[in-house]
């Protein structure tokens, strides 16, 4: 009689976990940057130079972007770099995703999805499934990957990790990977300022 396995151990499910997790995490990062007003109880405006923020911010993440940013500056020391163009544009495709981690609906989603040309396909060789199309320039190669991980998530049934911190005067999302998917804030900075305004609150009552 042959052994049979699951399903899932033929898909390798934790492979497309980090896949998920990779582009969810840029996905978080993009909105964080370039769409958010408010941020740890502050109003935020969004950076005069785009570009420059995205690139300080994606080296500090350590992110590797793949296809590789066009075209790199002459001297530029190591890490991802890109144009001010690109950054523009990614600002709009920030846009695009920040629905997904306010728990509405999927339509500026799937919107977006259809707009940067989200196609499963496999690139290089060895061959690795990526979602954008070959020869997708930078913006869409990264709204069309970023994109398809949150559908990836919310379409299993996970949406709810998809979140925005719910402290007061904060926007800033996150993808919360905890066991019971119970974190509620960005980090502990709002986690303390929630804490401090119930109690103030409860002490007023
Ligand atoms: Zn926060």
């Amino acid at each position: 009689m042959p052994v049979t396995i699951e399903a899932w151990r033929i898909t390798g499910q934790s492979q497309i976990d980090s896949y998920v997790g990779r582009w969810a995490e840029l996905a978080v990062l993009l909105v964080n940057e370039l769409h958010v007003t408010q941020a740890r109880g502050r109003p935020v405006t969004p950076p005069a130079d785009r570009r420059a923020a995205l690139n300080q911010a994606i080296t500090a993440h350590g992110w590797t972007p793949t296809p590789a940013p066009t075209p790199a500056p002459a001297g530029a020391a190591g890490g991802p770099v890109l144009s001010g163009d690109d950054a523009d544009r990614l600002a709009e495709v920030a846009a695009e995703l920040h629905p997904a981690f306010t728990g509405g609906d999927v339509t500026a989603l799937n919107r977006a999805l259809v707009r940067h040309a989200a196609v499963p396909n496999l690139h290089g060789d060895p061959p690795v499934l990526a979602f954008h199309a070959p020869g997708a320039d930078l913006p869409d190669a990264w709204a069309a990957d970023a994109g398809t991980a949150l559908a990836m998530v919310i379409g299993v049934g996970q949406g709810r990790r998809l979140r925005s911190c719910e402290a007061e005067g904060c926007e800033l999302v996150f993808f919360d990977v905890t066991r019971n998917a119970s974190r509620r804030f960005c980090g502990l900075s709002c986690q303390n300022r929630a804490k401090a305004s119930a109690y103030r609150a409860r002490r007023r009552t």
